[in-house]
């Protein structure tokens, strides 16, 4: 098994290169301390404890646009993937727009207005950005703190996404959410307005390697399947659903909440697709 480690360098070293690899020969650890050829030891701040089991393969060094680095460190370790178990507890995530899930359970989850706040901070920094004259010193500071709020809503955003799919892979055995493509092609999960990255594939990453850890279960539906449309109830399906219609009422006397429905109708197909394989 091979992971990654990320540890903070402080802002002084200065190197050329946006990112470079270095080999585990020319690199050592020293507590707390990393050094690197042609330079002092530093100091880092690592996400994770390092265990005396594991190897060094190779740094990577990186430089963010506001001028912070970062190092990379790749280790190998004995396999440690969980022994799979029975999966009893499934739950359905339909992802909505504007960074909200709604779950088969009928809970949702909300990208935190206080991190919306700093995407309002880094328009009014470009905004700023925009009446500086190019070149001059204060259009290089101001570039420099726009590139800061960049940062900062891309930590805040991984955060979330850690947060969220740590405690779901926590609780539930099994989790279904629909395949990427889909979601990829309608613009990706938009946990940041006007952010345009690729922000559901890495939360599924991420949901992915904690649900192997666990010895559970990460079950991905046909982009095709036709969620929202189902009852939930009867399987009965409807030919027209508009968007607005923000309850889906059924013949059968279903009435729910229209995305409710669809995260129900994605746990249902993810329990069939896993008795399947089972
Ligand atoms: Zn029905």
């Amino acid at each position: 098994m091979i992971f990654k480690l990320f540890a903070k360098f402080g802002e002084f070293v200065i190197f050329s290169a946006r990112s470079f690899q270095i080999e585990f020969l020319d690199c050592k650890l020293e507590g707390k301390y990393l050094k690197l050829p042609k330079m002092t030891a530093v100091r880092m701040k690592l996400h994770r404890p390092i265990s005396e089991k594991w190897k060094l393969k190779s740094v990577t060094v990186s430089r963010e646009p506001s001028g912070k680095y970062f190092a990379s460190l790749l280790f190998c370790c004995e396999n440690q993937t969980a022994e799979k178990r029975p999966a009893e507890k499934f739950i359905g995530i339909d992802f909505a727009m504007q960074g909200m899930c709604v779950f088969s359970t009928g809970k949702r989850a909300e990208y935190p207005m206080f991190y919306r706040n700093t995407e309002k901070k880094l328009a009014r920094e470009q905004r700023k950005l925009s009446r500086c004259q190019k070149g001059s010193q204060n259009y290089k500071k101001q570039k420099k703190r726009v590139a800061l709020c960049h940062e900062k809503i891309r930590n805040q955003r991984k955060d979330f996404q850690h947060k969220l799919s740590a405690s779901l892979a926590e609780s539930f055995d099994a989790v279904c959410v629909e395949d990427l493509n889909l979601k990829g092609m309608a613009g990706g999960l938009h946990l940041g307005k006007g952010v345009h990255d690729n922000g559901y594939g890495l939360f599924l990453s991420m949901l992915e390697y904690k649900l192997e850890e666990r010895g559970k279960y990460l079950i991905k539906v046909d982009r095709y399947f036709a969620s929202s449309k189902i009852c939930s109830v009867c399987r009965n399906k409807k030919e027209e659903l508009s968007l607005s219609d923000r309850i889906y009422y059924c013949e059968c006397g279903n009435r729910m909440d229209r995305d409710v429905n669809a995260a129900v109708n994605i746990m249902n197909e993810g329990k069939r697709i896993f008795a399947e394989c089972a």
